[in-house]
């Protein structure tokens, strides 16, 4: 099936409240354009100087998240445009995008990413760090940046159950947050989660952004 039709299938498949991030890492120019132009707005890459490159040559009102694990010493090249970073677990980082927000004059909008697979190689904050986190004095001083949900990668395995277990967790972790905190730079409203193969699972335990690559741009020639 083409990208288009791929799409539309998935789209059809999600509840109205769900935002589909297309995955596009890897994948070339042409193919993009073709999600582009059946309609598709909201794009996420997990390399820098790759995002650079494609937000230098695609059309200006694609919405470009970041998803990938990123650099302190990156943020800077990204700042300027980035709609969403989902990949934040550091108050370091965090006092980073808040710096390169400040030099560009915008709020820049960020997730924290909560470690909830059981895979050590993963990234994210465990609960302890996520609560130390937002209820440390120093984040009242970024101004630039705002905190607007959390991001999780599940497990990968063929587990159904365990997947299940990690994405109930992380949705109880985000209505724990959702309730009790709010501030100016604080406004957790997104729970991203769920990929090709579980996004069906993650919607069903409370997802409301999905992150979608390879079911609708066919498998990545090499994976990233
Ligand atoms: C690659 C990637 C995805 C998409 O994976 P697919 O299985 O191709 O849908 C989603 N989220 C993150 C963080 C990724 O790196």
């Amino acid at each position: 099936m083409s990208v288009a039709e791929n799409l539309l299938k998935i789209k059809k498949s999600l509840p109205q409240h769900v935002v589909l991030v297309a995955v596009s890492k890897t994948q070339p120019i042409d193919k993009i354009l073709e999600a582009y132009h059946s309609g598709q707005r909201i794009f996420g890459e997990n390399y820098v100087q790759e995002l650079v490159e494609k937000f230098a040559v695609l059309p200006k009102d694609i919405e470009w998240h970041f998803i990938g694990h990123l650099q302190s010493n990156k943020v800077k090249y990204i700042a300027p445009f980035v709609s969403l970073i989902h990949g934040v677990d550091s108050y370091k980082l965090l006092k980073e995008i808040n710096k390169q927000g400040q030099k560009n004059n915008r709020i820049i909008n960020c997730l924290l990413q909560i470690h909830i697979a059981k895979e050590e190689t993963k990234f994210g904050l465990n609960e302890k760090e996520l609560f130390e986190l937002l209820n440390s004095e120093e984040l009242k001083n970024l101004t630039k940046i705002k905190i607007c949900g959390l991001m999780g990668m599940a497990s990968n395995t063929e587990n159904t159950h365990e997947v299940k277990k990690e994405f109930l967790y992380l949705n109880q972790l985000f209505k724990k947050v959702k309730n009790n905190f709010t501030a100016s730079n604080i406004n957790v409203t997104t729970l991203s989660m769920g990929m090709s193969g579980d996004y069906l699972l993650a919607i069903e335990c409370g997802s409301n952004m999905i992150r979608i690559g390879s079911s609708i741009f066919g498998a990545r020639n090499y994976s990233k």
